[in-house]
């Protein structure tokens, strides 16, 4: 499918005889495949009697030769699928597999692409990135503090190089343009945190997509904002670079090398918001992070600090 597409991916006209002969089939085989793909993967492909087959829009399709030329002198294995469950499910079963880390899982789309507590991130075929770096980390506990948060300044770096700049960061690890999500992360982890384990860095970002019913939040891409379409493998290059500039820097100076950067990207720093766990809700004013990454709050007349993955912040008067 990935060949069709690649020869499709102009969003030019190609005739039935010319896509029959470059893929050494005929062209009604041609025709039941373009059936499928327009199907299986919900690509709109024009028919036009005389002309050929057209996508309804260009693709950006990952690569690897391209990744590689994007990210010279690293050595991060890229593994792309088409399709996944999840780059981050996928990733956890790699690295039980026996492969050693750091490498990196890609897909063009996933089914089941996951958000915190269980929740679905929406994840449509060839239009955003869904990336997953995996990690071994040997310094116990104190590797682990505000890496999430860490993260978060590097996908930030890679969305402000390629000209969106108004981004930023909302505690703990979502990073919006004013009130809508253009990436999330979610970190999941496996062995023993206190002593040697693997941590899989799973990052979504809507790059090129522009339509979709199915965010029930608001929500922004990159394409929407440029108002151009963005190369994802350049993108998935710099997100990389950027990755182990940031994690090489957290592994030697800890949370506290990149705390004020982190807030100074904060974008409710100062701001008036209700955080959110369950049934458990605290009000109170963002003062920031500490040197762990923990959420501090103004509450009444004392400073709290909150941290871990069930918690959520709202903004206050959208309550
Ligand atoms: P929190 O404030 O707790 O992070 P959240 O609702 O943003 O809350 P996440 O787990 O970070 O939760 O992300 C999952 C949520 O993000 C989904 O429930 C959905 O509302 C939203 N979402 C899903 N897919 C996308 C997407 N492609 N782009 C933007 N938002 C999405």
């Amino acid at each position: 499918m990935l060949t069709l597409l690649n020869l499709l991916k102009d969003g030019r006209f190609h005739s039935g005889q010319a896509l029959g002969v470059a893929l050494g089939i005929s062209r009604s085989a041609v025709w039941k495949r373009l059936q499928l793909l327009e199907a299986e993967l919900s690509l709109p492909i024009h028919k036009v009697r005389g002309r050929g087959y057209q996508l309804a829009s260009p693709l950006s399709l990952l690569d690897n030769a391209q990744l590689a030329a994007c990210t010279p002198g690293l050595d991060w294995p890229f593994l792309l699928s088409e399709t996944l469950d999840s780059t981050n499910a996928e990733a956890l079963r790699i690295m039980q597999a026996g492969r050693p880390a750091p490498f990196i899982v890609l897909a063009e789309r996933q089914t089941a692409g996951r958000g915190r507590r269980g929740r679905k991130w929406v994840s449509p075929f060839a239009e955003n990135l869904y990336y997953s770096l995996v990690l071994r980390v040997e310094g116990g506990m104190g590797q682990l503090e505000g890496l999430s948060l860490v993260v978060g300044l590097a996908v930030l770096k890679a969305l402000r190089e390629r000209g969106v700049a108004k981004a930023g960061l909302k505690w703990p690890n979502d990073i919006l343009l004013g009130k809508q999500k253009l990436a999330g992360i979610l970190l999941e982890l496996a062995g023993d945190p206190a002593d040697v384990c693997h941590v899989v860095i799973g990052i979504g970002i809507n790059v090129n997509m522009l339509a979709t019913g199915e965010v029930d939040q608001a929500w922004t891409s990159m394409r929407l904002q440029l108002g151009e379409m963005v190369d994802r493998n350049a993108l998935a290059g710099d997100l990389t670079r950027h990755l182990n500039h940031y994690l090489g820097r957290h592994r030697v100076e800890g949370f506290l090398g990149l705390q004020e950067e982190w807030q100074d990207n904060h974008l409710w720093q100062g701001q008036s918001v209700s955080l959110v766990a369950g049934s458990y809700q605290v009000d109170g004013t963002v003062l920031g992070v500490d040197k762990q990454g923990a959420l501090r709050l103004q509450v009444g007349n004392e400073e709290r600090l909150f941290s871990g993955g069930e918690l959520s912040l709202r903004l206050r008067h959208d309550s």
